[in-house]
């Protein structure tokens, strides 16, 4: 299907749940894995993002991780995995049999670098894997699912590089143990710092949390579906207009588990507002308190990673990315699966479908 001095015809970057599941639709669709499509990602193992995440996350803390389409064919389902494991183990084991499964070939480790305009109207993909190594396929579309835990997000307070202690993003997060004994600021609104909070009780001297706005949780215990709807239309409208995407938390509020809860009750759950500068050896209010910390963690999000695709120049004033259904409004051969509105287990896998049909559709015309 690939026009001619083209290597493929598809190039899916990254293979987590985005990606796999673009995968899985096209093969059902009739390309050739390996060869009319091609799986790269940064890898160096199974399990997209999840393989980075810290130990401590189990699936029976996450939100609902959703099957990829096609697994039951496995007789394997996270519905019925061990919620007590580390979810990045199951996850990572999980993905490796999907991929073993439905023999996609991925190439990793393959660290994209660039996506250029080739001499003709095709697109030329450069990656390495990790060294030295470089290499460059052509192809006639893209299908970017890079997910955003490459692209980590601190918000700037005054003070930021002047602390003495130590800063950490939920990217370099590994476990509560790193942290005995010392007094430690927790910064968001999300799961992940309620995650970090509870590991951390106990261990830490001292634990505070502070986030910018009041957190919302709701008596549901899973998300509710209707302000989960209304965060990712917001997302949809943002991701169409080309601006920069609104935070999803902020949509849906947490959750209010019975493990949650607990956390509530126990007071460890009790986030003030933020604070207003970093002093070297710690943080202090607009109203004069100072806390002394020997760690802060930022659990403030991630950004899309979209640096390879720079050379595109799809990046509108707004901020953002211009996307409409998946697909680039700029350059209708660059595709975005599991951004924006995609950005859940369940928004990345009907992401897949719907791209892989609008991708061979492309193709078709070609
Ligand atoms: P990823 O899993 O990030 O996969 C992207 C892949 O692309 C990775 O393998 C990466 O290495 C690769 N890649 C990136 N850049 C490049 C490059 N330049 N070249 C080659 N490869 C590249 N969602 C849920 O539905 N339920 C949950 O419980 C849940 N919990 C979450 C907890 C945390 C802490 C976070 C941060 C997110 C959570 N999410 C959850 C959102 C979740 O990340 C997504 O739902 C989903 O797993 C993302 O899949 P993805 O394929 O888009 O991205």
């Amino acid at each position: 299907m690939a026009t001619a001095g083209t290597d493929t015809s598809v190039v899916v970057i990254g293979a987590g749940q985005a990606g796999l599941s673009v995968a899985y639709y096209l093969k059902r669709l009739g390309l050739d894995a390996g060869n009319e499509f091609v799986l790269l990602d940064r890898g160096p193992g199974t399990g997209g993002a999840w393989q980075s995440r810290w130990e401590g996350l189990r699936l029976g803390s996450t939100h609902k991780v959703n099957d990829l389409p096609g697994m039951d064919a496995l007789g394997i389902s996270f519905e019925s995995a061990d919620r007590s494991l580390p979810a990045k183990d199951i996850i990572g084991d999980y993905y490796h049999r999907y991929e073993d499964h439905y023999e996609f070939q991925v190439v990793r480790p393959a660290v994209v670098t660039s996506v250029t305009n080739n001499k003709s109207e095709n697109l030329l993909v450069t990656f390495n894997n990790g060294e030295d190594d470089v290499q460059d396929v052509t192809t006639d579309v893209v299908v970017n699912a890079t997910g955003t835990w490459g692209a980590p997000f601190i918000p700037w307070y005054p003070g930021r590089d002047s602390f003495a202690g130590r800063q950490v993003h939920t990217t370099d997060y590994l476990q509560a143990q790193e942290f005995a004994g010392q007094s430690v600021i927790v910064v968001g609104g999300g799961t992940s710092a309620i995650g970090f909070l509870l590991e951390l009780e106990g261990v830490a001297s001292k634990l505070t949390w502070v986030a910018r706005r009041d957190i919302e949780f709701f008596n549901e215990g899973e998300i509710n579906m209707e302000d989960a709807e209304a965060a990712v239309a917001k997302q949809d409208e943002a991701a169409r207009a080309g601006r920069a995407l609104p935070s999803i938390v902020s949509g849906t509020g947490v959750p209010r588990t019975r493990r949650v809860q607990a956390g509530i009750d126990r007071g460890v759950l009790n986030a003030h507002p933020m604070f207003s500068a970093i002093e070297p050896e710690g943080v202090r209010w607009s109203d004069g308190t100072f806390r002394k910390v020997d760690a802060i963690i930022w659990a403030t999000g991630f950004r899309p990673e979209l640096r390879h695709l720079a050379p595109l120049k799809l990046r509108e004033k707004a901020g953002g990315v211009a996307v409409g259904g998946g697909n680039s409004f700029k350059d209708p051969r660059v595709f975005f699966a599991g951004y924006g509105p995609q950005a859940s287990t369940i928004g990345a896998n009907r992401a897949g479908r719907m791209i892989a049909r609008q991708v061979v559709a492309a193709l078709s015309k070609l």
